[in-house]
């Protein structure tokens, strides 16, 4: 790959291919070791296309076999092959097939991109660019083809045969092997071909959809893992019937199927009918699974369900539209979660995602528009850039029209582009057109990156009864975009009388203003409201409804009013987390805060803890204070990660001290009789009395950390035992490496399970966590080539423990760049995932600053890397 000349793609050079594959059919022969693909593809050029051009198939690792022409073989002058490319030099000008074969060794393929074998299961990854490891193809997702594929292999060794689309026959082979054949009616890109082969249980089902067509539904797994599946299967029952419900969206083929896979890059892929996931995000049993794990699950299972019609039946027509399958089908997942669950509980924790991973990318040197415009690898555009905030721009957009304008604008897109490879452009219009509106300015989302700020000054003037807001919008300059366009920025809105009741005017101007959304569109606007009877207090930005940097001029105890009175639910939790925000960061810096400040919020905290009729997991994300990242965040220069978890700490003690009798109540109420079940209201009194309990451990309040270790002992499900666990790691107690061993030789050798026991390992911010890293790391049998063992470990020290990640001595840094350039030399998406952590490098303080630069130079100084880790470090060292 270095030898390889870097070239950037411009979306502005797209253009259709002069040929179009429209009919691929695959005979698959599967045997250890290796697997012969044998391919027809059905080839036609597009109209246009000059006779003689010639016809340039991508390829990637690949070595060709035998070609032919309509079933002649062709001579050596008619063609070129390299492993990246087989070029027909000058092909019929008419319909054409032709044929090929090569062979592939799955065995070797540590890049898990292609056909590759897991745990001794053959399946595939083809997004983006994975299909031309496994043939010759026009492997771009604007050529849509049906699929036929004759999968061969040993009856003993992979008795389960799976591919997109219905299974049409199936028998006997010949010396013990078997056949299956798959056929897939519905045309689609390549990226989406899948296919399984394997020894595997798996647990089955039916849905009848809205028509009564009936669907058999399969999950399958390694054997024994069949009953931690069932959360999987009963997520997709209830997300078929939401998609039917919300959107009017009917499933369309006679089987879905889902395959759980132990080495995975993502988490899941949504191949058309065959689903491939991360067996993380489909495995579940109370003894091994928490709350949190549940509702992934849920959310993952649903999202991949909701890319057959937001994905695949319309699909990208190049990689740049990512986010016009991704953003809109995170949007859809998230109100799936919020249908199934809490809503403001679902949108908090959205947000908090969002605040800690997006705006970060957004505000460094890896900052691109949801909709990019030029990349060099586009396996690093998986971003929470494109995937979050592109679900906040639909979010944005059912916001401006409503929710029924909203519905009229999707239906129009399912109905005027189902089966073709589409554009954000195309998308948009379909919204324009059936609401009459014009959205020319709000498609900037998808064009300009980075977070916008809006600053808002509000003033009351007693005499005239007259309120204004002034809010002043700037869009800082990102990598290539020193200038930006204003924004449409839709916020919701309430005034809050004095009594906490809404307040109400008589007339307003200076806007636009309907109900309870402004809508901005210009650098600034001036919003007055006429014969408002007594100052009151504003609630912007309602629910989060845009996803900028909102900056008040309200003081603290407007802050604390809002916390008490709010009827919106994100604005109450939004107060409390400004007030501590803007404490902590004064600290940070030096500056002390008073004590009636903490008080206050102390207060604030005990009184929402305790107020009845708020939801047990909002209470919970009440008590989580802004996360040490989220500070540095808000920090933006010269962040001193030591500093700022001193500080934090400190807060947390003299709030656990001020109201250690509420918390310990709050964590006595949480206890749940009965049985286990993951449903929001039993999670929510889990996640209650867990954040109470983290709070009192961390605050250090007497005896908090022995109730902690017993609930560890006692627990009979994993939220409990792994919530009481992760608050003893968190403060690094004398008994917490005991319990973590205790904890690694509980559950035997349960993968999952270890993959907490590594997250925890690497978390905390005592001095010996490098350390403890690096031994893990280093033991014989530690899984190297396992991606999901990886993240679990590096990417828990790179990403989550910002105190010794950035040590001052630069030994984190160090760490972590050697790995990336090791695990570079076998799977370099994960290298360079991991490689991202550094995105935020030049807001260090200069000793870390240094360091860090230090440590990625010597990174690129090695030579040798993949493109993937060259691309993301080149941006973050030029940005
Ligand atoms: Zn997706």
């Amino acid at each position: 790959m270095s030898s390889e000349t870097e070239q950037t793609v411009f979306l502005s050079d797209y253009s259709p291919s002069p040929y179009a594959i429209e009919k691929v059919e695959l005979e698959v022969e599967i045997a250890p070791e290796v697997a012969r693909v044998h391919a027809w593809l059905t080839i036609s050029p597009r109209e246009g296309t000059a006779p003689g051009t010639p016809l340039v198939l991508d390829g990637d690792e690949l070595m060709l076999d035998s070609i032919a022409l309509d079933g002649a073989p062709l001579v050596l002058s008619a063609y070129a092959s390299t492993p990246r490319a087989l070029t027909l030099i000058e092909p019929p000008a008419r319909r054409f097939v032709l044929e090929t074969s090569v062979k592939l060794a799955p065995e070797k393929n540590l890049r898990l991109m292609g056909l590759y074998r897991s745990n001794g299961t053959w399946c595939t990854q083809c997004e983006p660019e994975g299909f031309r490891r496994i043939t010759y193809f026009l492997d771009r997702p604007d050529n849509l083809a049906v699929y036929r594929v004759k999968m061969i292999a040993d009856a003993a060794l992979a008795p389960v045969l799976l591919a997109n689309g219905n299974l049409v026959e199936q028998g006997d082979a010949g010396n013990g092997r078997h056949f299956a054949v798959w056929d897939d009616p519905f045309p689609k890109p390549s990226y989406l071909f899948a296919m399984v082969a394997g020894d595997l249980g798996s647990i089955h089902d039916e849905f009848t959809t809205m028509n009564g067509r009936k669907v058999a539904l399969g999950i399958y797994c390694a054997h024994g893992k069949e009953d931690q599946c069932l959360y999987a299967m009963d997520s997709l029952k209830r997300a078929m019937a939401w998609d039917e419900r919300r959107f009017g969206r009917e499933y369309d083929l006679d089987v879905f199927n889902i395959v759980a896979v132990s080495d995975f890059n993502f988490g899941a892929m949504e191949n058309k009918g065959l689903n491939i996931f991360n067996d993380k995000l489909v495995f579940a049993k109370p003894e091994t699974a928490t709350d949190a794990d549940y509702a992934n699950i849920e959310r993952v299972i649903a999202h991949e369900y909701f890319h057959n019609w937001t994905g695949d039946r319309i699909t990208c027509r190049d990689w740049f539209q990512l986010c016009l399958k991704e953003g809109l089908t995170v949007f859809r997942d998230q109100e799936f979660s919020s249908d199934e669950r809490s809503r403001p509980v679902k949108r908090i924790e959205d947000v908090r995602v969002l605040r800690a991973a997006q705006f970060p990318e957004d505000a460094g040197p890896l900052a691109h528009p949801p909709r990019p415009d030029h990349y060099k690898e586009i396996n690093n555009f998986y971003t929470t850039t494109v995937y979050e905030k592109g679900a906040e721009v639909v979010r944005m957009l059912a916001t401006l029209l409503g929710e029924a304008g909203f519905r009229k604008g999707m239906d129009l897109y399912f109905e005027r582009h189902d089966g073709e490879a589409t554009t954000i452009e195309a998308f948009i219009k379909c919204f324009e057109d059936a609401n009459g509106r014009d959205l020319r300015q709000f498609q900037q989302w998808y064009l300009q990156a980075g977070t916008p700020r809006l600053a808002v000054t509000e003033n009351y003037d007693a005499g005239t009864k007259r309120y204004t807001l002034d809010f002043t919008q700037t869009n800082p300059p990102t990598p290539g975009q020193p200038e930006k366009q204003p924004m449409v920025i839709p916020v919701k809105f309430g005034l809050v009388g004095p009594n906490g009741a809404p307040a109400t005017w008589t007339g307003v101007s200076g806007g636009n203003v309907a109900d309870d959304l402004i809508v901005l569109d210009g650098a600034s606007a001036r919003i007055t409201f006429e014969g408002v009877a007594n100052r009151p207090v504003p609630s912007l930005l309602r629910g989060f409804s845009a996803p900028i940097n909102l900056e008040t001029n309200l003081s603290e105890a407007d802050q604390l009013f809002l916390a008490r009175h709010d009827s919106d639910p994100f604005n109450r939790w939004q107060a409390l987390q400004e007030i501590a925000t803007a404490l902590l960061t004064r600290a940070a810096r030096g500056m002390n805060w008073t004590g009636e400040s903490v008080a206050a919020l102390a207060a604030a905290l005990a009184e929402t803890v305790a107020a009845p009729g708020l939801d047990d997991a909002f209470k919970a994300n009440v008590l989580g204070l802004p996360t040490e990242a989220n500070i540095a965040r808000v920090l933006a220069s010269d962040v001193d990660p030591d500093a700022i978890h001193r500080v934090r700490v400190q807060l947390i003690e003299e709030i656990a001290r001020q109201i250690a009798g509420a918390l310990q109540a709050a964590y006595a109420a949480g206890s749940v009789d009965g049985a286990y079940s993951p449903d929001a209201a039993q999670a929510g009194k889990r996640a209650l009395r867990q954040a109470a309990l983290a709070f009192l451990v961390r605050g250090g309040v007497g005896g908090a950390a022995e109730i902690a270790a017993r609930q560890y002992q006692a627990a009979t499900n994993m939220s409990d035992r792994f919530g009481a666990l992760a608050a003893i790691a968190a403060n690094w107690t004398a008994d917490a490496p005991a319990l973590l061993a205790d904890f690694r030789t509980r559950y035997g050798e349960d993968p999952l399970v270890f993959d907490k026991w590594l997250a925890l390992s690497a978390s905390p911010a005592d001095d010996g966590a490098l350390e403890r890293v690096r031994a893990i790391l280093a033991a014989p049998d530690f899984p190297r080539n396992n991606p999901n063992r990886l993240r679990a470990l590096v990417g828990s020290f790179a990403s989550g423990n910002p105190v010794q990640f950035a040590r001052a001595d630069g030994a984190g840094f160090r760490f972590v760049a050697d790995f990336v350039a090791d695990v570079d030399k076998r799977n370099p998406q994960v290298a360079s995932r991991v490689l991202t952590a550094f995105r935020t490098f030049r807001t260090y303080e200069p000793v870390r600053r240094a360091a860090a630069e230090a440590a990625l130079k010597n990174l690129a100084d090695a030579g040798g890397l993949s493109r993937n880790v060259a691309d993301i470090l080149e941006r973050t060292l030029s940005g």
